[in-house]
């Protein structure tokens, strides 16, 4: 795809999640992965997502190495690069702090498997990845060791990372995994929870066919 064109969808989906409350400050970040090209278009590092524009996007490549562009990329760019190194399906990876979620991230806990629509959108829970510094390689490999089949993880003590074929599939699931975090806080609140049992699981994972890579 046309590298204006990926900066113009890195920067309109930037521009969303901060208006939707899953991008906080200049926390959260965004990319898109072109694989025949080995190109990375990600968000810029510290920016204001307010006044957010194309040109301000940065390509690097996988070594993080900027091949275009007039600011410095995210700090999280191991991460991403990494996560499209170990994950052959993935070309759009989304960073958020999206606040329910976070909830869970900051008392190192998964949000267990509650709601069917967890299953086929997120392969299940949303695991949580131990703690790495952010901006290192260590948040990236805790995330991957978590990642495996499924759409998205908690970062602990940080956020989130949600993972997809393409922006819309990565967006959709970073949404998926606020919602239950925030319905589960609401069961919560209202007594103990308790998770999808497994054979209710496995009947819903057959049913739609689930398979996340
Ligand atoms: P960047 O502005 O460098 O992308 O950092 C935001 C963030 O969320 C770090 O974890
Ligand atoms: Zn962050």
């Amino acid at each position: 795809m046309d590298t204006l064109v990926m900066k113009q969808q890195v920067c309109e989906w930037s521009v969303r999640a901060w208006k939707e409350g899953l991008f906080e400050g200049t926390c959260g970040n965004l990319s898109v992965y072109d694989r025949e090209r080995g190109v990375v278009i990600i968000t810029p590092s510290g920016l204001s997502y307010r006044g957010y524009r194309p040109e301000d996007m940065v390509v690097i490549d996988l070594d993080g190495q900027v091949l275009d562009g007039i600011h410095k990329p995210s700090s999280e760019w191991i991460m991403h690069t990494m996560v499209y190194r170990k994950k052959p399906k993935v070309h759009a990876v989304i960073h958020t702090h999206s606040p329910y979620a976070s909830s869970f991230a900051v008392r190192n806990q998964p949000i267990p498997c509650i709601l069917t629509e967890m299953i086929p959108a997120l392969g299940g829970d949303v695991p949580l990845a131990k703690f790495g510094m952010p901006g290192t390689e260590e948040v990236g490999t805790e995330a991957c060791k978590v990642l495996q089949g499924r759409g998205g993880c908690l970062l602990a003590r940080h956020g989130v990372l949600a993972v997809g074929a393409n922006l819309e599939q990565a967006y959709a699931r970073a949404g998926y995994v606020e919602n239950a975090a925030k319905i589960c806080s609401i069961a919560m609140s209202n007594g103990k929870i308790d998770p999808i049992p497994e054979d209710v699981f496995q009947a819903v994972k057959a049913h739609y066919g689930v398979a996340i890579d």
